[in-house]
Order: structure tokens, then sequence, then C-alpha cells
């Protein structure tokens, strides 16, 4: 049975903490805000005294503890490593059991929690799409048409895909003999908005004559109830996702979203047994692509004439585990593809899950920050690994009137293969 670690199991890595300061230069939120509060060290004092019953749940401290993306760039930067992405999620969770969750919370988990309900929110919405949603002139995505709760009418969101990718595909794929096995786990994203991104994966997956697992009763990461702070409903999906991931026997678990590769990766190594033995197949496809030797087969492969310059974002969740120079080192093999480093790829896009619904505004100063390094990188296209960074870095590059798309590099990748 999965058992969420309590805010109490941090108190050691809390106390860890020695005020040092060195997180605040690296903390997008305070960065924006600029409140003790508000950085690693002032959430995880306020952790301390939540613990030791020093501070009352009131507002403010809920709000304070909102006002994380749980991008864990602290962590990365902290001399101690003190997790204070892990301990925000634990305190979210301890305010859930004593307050219950936010209305937004009871939607978003009722939702994960059912794929049937989420299967057909999502075939009703592609049917009413031009009802509900209208195009950004000259721009990609889409926008609310009316007021509707928890979405601003001023993002940009992607179209909802006409078919669910895992119900477009059975669910083993056979490959070559002697080649790998792997699972594939789609996550929300590119089941529903992106499928495109895991048709890419497919084709590049074929072409090395790997064997594809696509788990038909998969369900979400989990990520979105950490960030919302739903215990329970992590703990029901991530048993769902252990029985389904643990079907068959399997080389590796791949993953194509930066976010579920947090979500089944890095959380199931914090809990015991059967999760944290996946936890260790469980692999980035651009680790797994490049062990199997991809960029040099890309490099192999005639240059193109005509090319696309091409810069890339580094996902917080990619980042944060040292996964950047595989995404690289199969841009630059693309034959197609002229790679243009950007200043600030690896500052956070601002997206955070549950964090760009509460604080819609600050989420788009954040990702506003970004905006310069794209433009003076003359790039046509902006690459990354995440599809919840890709709605982020569109929306702001909408909001900015720049000309870049935001593409997903497996689609790039499968674009430069022969067909
Ligand atoms: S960098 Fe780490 S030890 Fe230093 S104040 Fe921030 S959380 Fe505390
Ligand atoms: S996880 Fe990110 S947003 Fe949260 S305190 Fe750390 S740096 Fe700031």
């Amino acid at each position: 049975m999965a058992k969420h670690k309590k805010l109490e199991d941090y108190r050691d890595q809390i106390e860890q903490c020695v005020k040092c300061g060195a997180c605040q230069a690296h903390c997008p939120v305070f960065g924006e805000h600029k409140r003790e509060s508000i950085v690693a060290r002032g959430k995880v004092a306020l952790a301390h005294a939540l613990l030791n019953d020093e501070v009352k749940l009131d507002e403010r401290l809920v709000e304070d503890m909102s006002k994380c993306l749980l991008c864990a760039s602290c962590f990365d930067k902290c001399p101690n490593l003190v997790p204070t992405d892990e301990i925000v999620a634990a305190a979210r969770r301890e305010i859930t059991e004593k307050q219950g969750l936010s209305s937004f919370g009871k939607v978003l988990t009722t939702v994960l929690k059912h794929p049937r309900l989420m299967n057909g929110l999502a075939k009703s919405g592609k049917a009413f799409s031009s009802l509900l949603f209208k195009k950004v002139p000259e721009q990609s995505g889409l926008r609310l048409r009316f007021p509707a709760p928890f979405v601003s009418r001023e993002r940009s969101i992607p179209e909802i895909a006409a078919q669910p990718f895992r119900e477009s595909h059975p669910e083993v794929i056979p490959g070559a003999e002697g080649k790998p096995t792997v699972s594939f786990f789609t996550g929300c994203m590119i089941n529903y908005m992106y499928p495109e991104i895991g048709e890419a994966l497919l084709k590049i997956l074929k072409f090395m004559g790997v064997t594809v697992i696509i788990p038909q009763d998969q369900g979400c990461c989990g990520l979105p109830a950490i960030s919302a702070g739903d215990g329970a409903t992590v703990e029901e999906l991530s048993r769902r996702n252990l029985a389904a991931l643990s079907r068959h026997r399997v080389d590796a678990v791949l993953t194509a979203c930066a976010t579920c590769n947090e979500g089944i990766g890095r959380h199931f190594r914090h809990l015991e047994g059967d999760y944290a033995t996946l936890a260790e197949k469980v692999v980035d496809m651009n680790v797994f692509l490049v062990r199997q030797g991809l960029d040099r087969l890309l490099a192999e492969l005639p240059r193109k004439e005509v090319f696309q310059r091409v810069t890339y974002h580094d996902p917080c969740h990619l980042r944060t585990q040292g996964i950047t120079k595989e995404p690289r080192a199969l841009l630059k093999a693309l034959p197609g593809v002229r790679f243009i480093e950007m200043e600030g790829a690896d500052r956070c896009c601002g997206l955070g899950g549950t964090f760009s619904v509460y604080h819609y505004d600050t989420s788009k100063l954040i990702g506003a920050r970004k905006a310069p390094g794209i433009e003076q990188s003359g790039a046509d296209l902006v690459a990354t690994a995440c599809p919840g960074c890709m709605m982020q870095l569109q929306d702001t590059i909408n909001h900015a009137g720049l000309k870049p798309r935001v593409i997903h590099l497996l689609e790039l990748i499968a674009r430069d293969l022969p067909a």
C-alpha cells in the first residue's frame, strides 16, 4: 500500500535548513514577489512552525504554501539539499487533511480519479470546441470564449485530441527480435491534448525496433493531486499505475513528459516495496534514446539543405535530475536542425501545476521572463520535453507577440527520420 510521508517525517530535513538564503536567487516566485515567506527558507520555517504548533493554520499560511511551483530549483542549489518541494507538498496534504480540498482541488481530483469521466469530458470538449473556444489570431492555441471557473480567458490552451492517444493504438506493438521492450506511460496531456507526441515516439521506437506496450488502464501520474495536496487521490493513482505497469515484463517504463517522469519516477522512489522497484525502471525518453545510440544514428543521416533554427527549454523536472545533455545531443544530431542555445534556457516556465490556476498572474510574469531569451535566440522553434511546459511557453510567446512555435523534441526527431 502506498504511504506518503507526513510533514513530521521531514522534521530532520527541515531542521537542516541553515537559513543561508542560497535558495533566494533561484526561486521564480520570490523573484516576482520578494517576500521572505515565499522563498524556500521562509516556507521551510513556516513548515517547522506548523509542526511545532507555533502558527495558526490561517488563510495567510495556506496562501503562502500555495505559492510554490514545486519546481525544486531551490533543492538543486541548497547546500544541505533540503527538499523544499516535498516539504511544501507534505504541508499541503496536512492542510487538506485539516481543512478539506479547495473547490478547484475537488473538481480536479474527481476527474483524475475517474478515467471514464476524463474521457467523456475530453470528447464533449472536442465536440463543443468551436462553441467553447476561439482560435488565437495568427498564433498557436485556443482561448475560452466565455468566463469559466479555474481557467483564465487570457490563457492559450491546446486543442483537445479528436481521439485519446491510448484509444488509437493496440496495447502491444511488437518490435524486432533482440531489441528492448518498453512500456509507454503516456500521461494525460499526451493522451488528451498532444497525441502527436505519442505518435512521434512510436515512429522513433519502430525505427529502432523496440517493442512498445501501452498499458490501457494506466492513470494520471498523480502530480496534479500532489500539487493540490490530495494525499488520498495520489495513493489511489499510485496503486492504479503500479498495477497497470506491473502487468508486463519490460526493460524500461518510458515517459515523454517531464512531469510524469517526476510523478511515477521520483515520487514512486519515496514509496516502499514494488513502487520503488518500478521507479528504477522509469526512464525519460531523452535518456533512453541516447542510451540506445539514437544521437549517433541521427548524426549519420544526410544533412538537409533546408533547416530550422531550434532552441531548447529545460523543464524543471528534468533539469533538477541532471537531464540536460541528452535532449541537446539529440537536437544537435538532427539533419534538419541548427541548434541555438538561448539565454535562460534553464529558467522555470512558470506553470507549476495548480500554481498557474491559483496564481495565473504570477505564472504569466514568471513565463514572461523567458520571452527575451527566446526572441534573442532568433529560433524558429522552441523545443522542449514536457507538454505542460509547451502549453505555458506557447502562452508566453502569444502574450509577447513573438513568432516561434513550441514543439516537443520527439516531433522533430520523428520528422527527420526516414519514412
Ligand atoms: S538554501 Fe537550503 S539551507 Fe539555505 S536557506 Fe535555502 S533551504 Fe535553507
Ligand atoms: S520549489 Fe520552486 S517555487 Fe517552490 S520554493 Fe523552491 S524554488 Fe521556489
